[in-house]
């Protein structure tokens, strides 16, 4: 049943990718083939649902920001982090510049690369790439998530921007230590290669408040998952979050690399791959699918149909 309404969704969410584009800011992401589309659903009874490409491997990207947001809160505690960093969705696109310049010193959110990047810098002196690698593969139930080194040099050739916005938060006192470590940092997370199987597993683990369904291992604890949880409704779809919220109603994350993580509460997590992006960023066949989904399946966080 669960099979079937994914594959559905899967045919549905297609027709979408025509009206897409592959992201080419980063040189080497425009290399994905636009037609890709895959859907993974991991239940906390232990389903396992694939459909379409879903062992295709692609850059994690933005997704990266809930797992070093999860890390800071786990390590740092709330007050620290949200000392550096707002909880308000900025209604700018994820790489602006305009809001931290001119209307805060903080930036706005952690799902924006201006807050991710300031998270990031948290945990710059206290973790190695290596040790926050191990990490994602275990929220994500991934041993085989490695660096993808092809688009972290592409990424870190080409990221002027993310630099200026590291140099600018260094120059208003919020961003502490070495800028250039921290960037190198967030550009090696971005590069995470993820497939969708791994992200229904880091949907499924925030879903389930932190603990990892298969063996019962507290992964995060209940407070940092519910911080995160609100945040990815409020922020995680870029400058698409509200409509996102209203028409799916499922907490999630979008990467430019063309993934999306979902989490259904206490149900489900949900990972897509379709690198066909629309005009904010976010993969249009992934959208599409989950809305789909959010309807046939009533996903939506206020449905009250909701089980
Ligand atoms: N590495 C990308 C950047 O910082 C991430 C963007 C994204 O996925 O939103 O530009």
């Amino acid at each position: 049943m669960l099979q079937k309404t994914a594959q559905c969704a899967l045919e549905y969410g297609r027709q979408f990718i025509p009206q897409g584009a592959v992201a080419d800011y980063i040189p080497e992401l425009g290399k994905a083939d636009p037609n890709q589309l895959g859907l993974c659903l991991f239940t906390k009874d232990g389903q396992k649902i694939m459909c379409g490409d879903v062992d295709q491997r692609f850059t994690i990207q933005s997704i990266c920001k809930v797992i070093s947001l999860a890390t800071a809160l786990q390590c740092e505690g709330f007050d620290k982090v949200f000392a550096k960093v707002m909880m308000e969705p900025s209604g700018d696109a994820f790489n602006s510049i305009l809001k931290l310049d001119l209307a805060s010193n903080r930036p706005y959110n952690p799902m924006i690369n201006a807050g991710a990047i300031e998270v990031v810098s948290m945990l710059t002196p206290r973790f190695t790439f290596e040790q926050l690698l191990e990490y994602a593969r275990i929220l994500c139930m991934d041993d085989d998530i490695v660096l993808d080194e092809a688009v972290y040099h592409s990424e870190k050739a080409t990221g002027d921007r993310n630099r200026a916005i590291a140099y600018l938060l260094k120059s208003k006192g919020v961003l502490e230590g070495d800028e250039l470590k921290t960037v190198d940092l967030y550009f090696r997370m971005c590069s995470l290669s993820v497939n969708a199987r791994s992200l229904a597993g880091l949907g499924l683990t925030i879903a389930n408040g932190g603990v990892d369904p298969n063996n019962g291992v507290r992964l995060l604890d209940e407070r940092v998952v519910r911080v995160v949880k609100t945040l990815m409704l409020t922020c995680g779809m870029y400058d698409g979050s509200g409509e996102f919220a209203v028409r799916v109603g499922i907490p999630a994350k979008s990467g430019v690399g063309g993934g999306i993580m979902g989490c259904v509460e206490n149900r489900m997590g949900i990972g897509t791959y379709g690198p066909a992006l629309d005009e904010k960023g976010n993969s249009i066949g992934g959208r599409q699918m989950l809305e789909y989904l959010s309807r046939e399946l009533h996903l939506h966080i206020f449905d009250s149909l909701n089980a």
